[in-house]
């Protein structure tokens, strides 16, 4: 039989300083969870372990730990040192001042939403975004949702519902975490028209499929992987030339989304939503937190009827974007307006950041922590885009006895520090990390250094 007989009672803890501190910290309902689950706890100790009864002091103590673990925030900022500057699992693109600005502005009170100030009257979420993204692409409407899949599931299933899609076996992507171009045609209710073979789609494919009567083309880009050797893809031009030869419209899912010339920039020739509604597709959609460099949004533009039918669809309602979303990427698309995107816009300044700032950075790295030393690396861009494609850097570079453990130590520290590998030493690229996290990166490189060697002084690692 185990004894609890030793046990406080709740009431007991209640009336203590620290519980009355703890209900002043986390509110009373919240406070009597833990006291209740640290108790429970004691109890299940006592008669699995055989303990002895702990004392008052180690209850409370365990409720604190328990409170302080139920309220600590798990998406929280980290330090990407990693290299990738649109890297999917640190949150893709970091935002602009202005987009954080125009998100505070619009969101810590009231905003204009779905409000026409002239009319004094209820006015449509729609407008905010879409002049902008008529104005920098010419296209002739524009639509913004939650992401990129749901711009593609909403266009399927408002244009192609139970109709047949055409579109080539080169193009049937997984663009990662588990999302399938194939799968969600087939959610959409879309007929899936598969043509060519993996490596090579010719036009006469199109022309063929078309024949039999299809309601929609969809071209579907690469994104994350390239095609080499024996291979051929129709070009967008000819497709929709094609397609519209029988009065079938084209839906360009571009991915990534760049409107400008990643080419300027040292990296292959991504297409650009430019590019694709230049060549005729009616409808073209991309990420807004990809190559665009803003918040997580799907954006469609194309022709206005097609959008305007697209916006009907019930689904549209299901999957729009929320204010924040549209705060910021307003912000972020009057910075490509005025030109200005490769200054402001966080992602296009890691990508241009030249070598020698790279070097200069790191080096200053090297010289406040007074160890490691200059590695010539690469980063990469991420995000689906431009695959095989690196940009030469500077990397700081530490030789450590475990690397592993190291890294470890580093995503432990506030803000955590995500790094990696190269060559048996941890590797920072300095590309990624935004200039006003450098301290905060230092100081967790120091702690991680004082808790592998701590009795090494300065410069003898
Ligand atoms: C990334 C990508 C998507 C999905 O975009 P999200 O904004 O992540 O939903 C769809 N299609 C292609 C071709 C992509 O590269």
């Amino acid at each position: 039989m185990s004894d609890f007989r030793g046990l406080p009672s709740v009431d007991q803890l209640l009336r203590t300083s620290q519980a009355e501190e703890m209900t002043a910290a986390y509110g009373r309902s919240l406070t009597l969870d833990a006291l209740r689950a640290a108790l429970d706890e004691t109890r299940e100790r006592i008669k699995t372990q055989a303990i002895e009864t702990p004392d008052q002091q180690a209850i409370l103590a365990s409720a604190g730990r328990m409170l302080e673990a139920w309220v600590r925030p798990s998406l929280v900022r980290v330090i990407n040192a990693s290299g990738v500057v649109l890297h999917t699992n640190l949150g893709r693109a970091p935002l602009s001042r202005a987009a954080l600005q125009a998100i505070r502005d619009t969101s810590e009170g009231y905003s204009t939403l779905e409000y026409d100030l002239e009319k004094g009257a209820r006015g449509s979420r729609s407008v905010h975004a879409e002049a902008l993204l008529r104005r920098l692409t010419g296209a002739e409407a524009a639509l913004v949702v939650n992401n990129n899949a749901a711009a593609l599931l909403l266009c399927l299933s408002a244009l192609a519902r139970s109709k047949r899609v055409v579109i080539a076996r080169s193009q049937l992507v997984e663009v990662g975490g588990g999302f399938r171009i194939p799968d969600v045609m087939r959610q959409s209710g879309a007929r899936l028209v598969e043509v060519g073979t993996t490596n090579r789609v010719h036009l006469r494919d199109y022309e063929d499929a078309l024949e039999e009567g299809v309601a929609l083309v969809l071209r579907a880009h690469h994104s994350n992987f390239k095609i080499i050797g024996f291979t051929t893809e129709a070009d967008l031009g000819e497709i929709v030339e094609a397609a519209h030869r029988r009065d079938v419209p084209v839906l360009d899912d571009l991915g990534s989304g760049a409107l400008l010339d990643t080419a300027a920039y040292g990296l292959a020739h991504e297409p650009t939503v430019q590019e694709s509604l230049a060549s005729g597709a009616d409808l073209v959609c991309f990420s807004g937190d990809k190559l665009l460099g803003g918040p997580q949004a799907g954006i469609i533009v194309g022709k206005a009827g097609l959008i305007e039918k697209v916006k009907k669809h019930p689904l549209a309602r299901a999957v729009r974007a929320d204010k924040l979303c549209l705060a910021a990427l307003s912000a972020t698309l009057v910075h490509y307006l005025k030109g200005e995107a490769a200054a402001e816009v966080p992602i296009w300044r890691m990508i241009s950041a030249g070598l020698e700032g790279l070097g200069a950075r790191a080096a200053r790295w090297q010289e406040a922590l007074g160890c490691g030393s200059l590695l010539e690396g690469r980063s990469t861009v991420g995000g689906g885009s431009l695959p095989e494609e690196t940009l030469p850097t500077i990397l700081y570079a530490l030789e450590v006895p475990q690397p592993n453990r190291f890294l470890r130590l580093l995503r432990a520290c506030e803000p955590a520090v995500i790094a990696r590998v190269q060559d048996e030493r941890v590797v920072f690229d300095p590309r990624t990390v935004l200039p006003e996290q450098e301290e905060a990166l230092l100081d967790a490189i120091r702690n991680a250094i004082y808790q592998v060697r701590p009795n090494l002084h300065r410069g003898t690692l």
